[in-house]
């Protein structure tokens, strides 16, 4: 029997390649000159499929009859139709907790960058304004004092608390159920959140649920000392409201390594100085980039060698190859 046929549609790190090269049969089709060809004709033996971020709707994996598995790299997979996925029985894996730490050191960042504007600070040494001007304006903003509002007390927002705790803030979350062990005070509204707290932590998934969530009314209820930090998905805030909000006085600021439509960042957050914007790199280290890339490697090693998924995503529970 020949080895399992794998496509990566784009160009994923060399340790995914290198050891996918190993014990598969590769494609790789963004080295030719008309890519599309090559994926038309290996598409009848395709098994497997590596991605990370191609949208991978029904039209895509119908291509693929003889497709297995999605192996996405990246936790967030809102990038894969999984409902579709499971419908044919194609199991889709992720790359959860081994980024959950580098992302929560960024979310923390990101809200210390913004509550204290260190990137206006930042730029008031490089532009010269400390020598010609004069020391650098006080920060309205302090995390002395601050309620951190958790939307999405999973992995990666349960890492954000726990540093959270080491600065003192008291720590709210909203979920879509209470969870037993943990101690912090659980809202079942996320407005009823943003009402308690005056700083709102964006962790969820991008989903259909989650679409902007975070609403022209939850940021109205987090006040005009508000903060709102997105290391979630763009998709979770309705960022006509945000924009609205800050330009109204009616929040204090937003700190963003998400966007509704990236890499496009609209001109009105790019231009104020409470509002801190990252490319999106919560998880990009070479560390943990590498650490995302074996988690690829191993669930695709494990689903052809023991048929079984090693981080298979909740929607698509199949645990053996058919
Ligand atoms: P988890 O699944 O562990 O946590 C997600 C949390 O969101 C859960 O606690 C869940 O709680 C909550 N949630 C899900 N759906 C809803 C909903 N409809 N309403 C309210 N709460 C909801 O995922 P991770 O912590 O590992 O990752 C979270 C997200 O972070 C990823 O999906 C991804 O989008 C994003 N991310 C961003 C990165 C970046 O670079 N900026 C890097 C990595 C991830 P409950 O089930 O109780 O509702």
């Amino acid at each position: 029997m020949g080895k399992p046929v794998i496509l990566l549609p784009r160009p994923m790190l060399p340790v995914v390649t290198r050891q996918l090269t190993e014990r598969f049969e590769v494609i790789l089709p963004f080295n030719d000159i008309d890519p599309d060809a090559i994926v038309q004709a290996a598409a009848p033996r395709v098994q497997g499929l590596a991605v990370m971020g191609t949208p991978i709707d029904a039209r895509y994996i119908e291509r693929f009859p003889k497709l297995e598995i999605v192996a996405n790299f990246g936790v967030g997979y809102d990038n894969v139709a999984v409902y579709d996925c499971s419908a044919r029985d194609v199991v889709v894996t992720h790359t959860p907790d081994v980024l959950s730490d580098e992302v929560a050191d960024i979310a923390i960042g990101l809200l210390i960058m913004t509550v204290r504007q260190l990137g206006a600070a930042e730029r008031w040494v490089r532009d010269r304004n400390w020598l010609q001007k004069g020391s650098f304006p006080l920060t309205p903003g302090t995390l002395r004092g601050r309620t951190l509002g958790i939307f999405g007390l999973g992995r990666i927002g349960k890492a954000i608390a726990r540093r959270a705790e080491a600065f003192d803030l008291k720590i709210r979350y909203h979920g879509r159920s209470p969870q037993a062990d943990v101690p912090y005070p659980y809202h079942a509204d996320l407005e009823d959140l943003a009402a308690a707290c005056d700083t709102l932590m964006i962790a969820a998934p991008g989903t259909a649920e989650t679409r902007h969530a975070v609403s022209e009314g939850v940021l109205h209820a987090l006040g005009p000392h508000g903060v709102v930090i997105n290391i979630g998905r763009g998709s979770v805030i309705d960022e006509a409201a945000l924009i609205d909000a800050l330009e109204t006085d009616r929040i204090m600021g937003a700190g963003l390594d998400v966007f509704a439509d990236e890499p496009f960042v609209p001109r009105p957050l790019l231009i104020r100085d409470n509002v801190v914007t990252l490319p999106h790199v919560g998880s990009a280290s070479v560390h943990t980039r590498n650490a995302m890339g074996q988690l690829v490697v191993d669930n695709l090693v494990s689903w052809f060698e023991k048929g079984e998924a090693v981080t298979p995503v909740p929607e698509t529970p199949i645990t053996r190859r058919p």
